[in-house]
């Protein structure tokens, strides 16, 4: 860099709002084979809401194998219900 260069610092500071809506979903059904019956199975945005746990610490009971998670084709996770509350 040369004697006569300037340097300049800039900071930028920014605020990233984010609104969510939930509205009423309908109850999506499936095979859990873990309890090996039908339950309802809800997204993972829903068990959020229903159990009041942090998204990351209900992700970490799903890996540990403490509540039980389908993955479906598309790659979206669908919570086992029962396995939830039972936490
Ligand atoms: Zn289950």
């Amino acid at each position: 860099m040369s004697p006569k260069a300037k340097k300049y610092l800039i900071t930028t500071r920014t605020h990233e709002i984010f609104i969510m809506r939930y509205e009423r979903q309908p109850t999506i059904y499936g095979f859990c084979p873990e309890c090996q019956k039908e339950v309802v199975l809800l997204t993972s945005d829903s068990a959020v809401t229903h159990s009041g746990k942090r998204a990351r610490e209900l992700f970490g009971l799903i890996e540990s194998g403490a509540i039980h998670a389908i993955e479906t084709a598309s790659g979206h996770l669908l919570i086992c219900r029962d396995s939830l509350l039972a936490k």
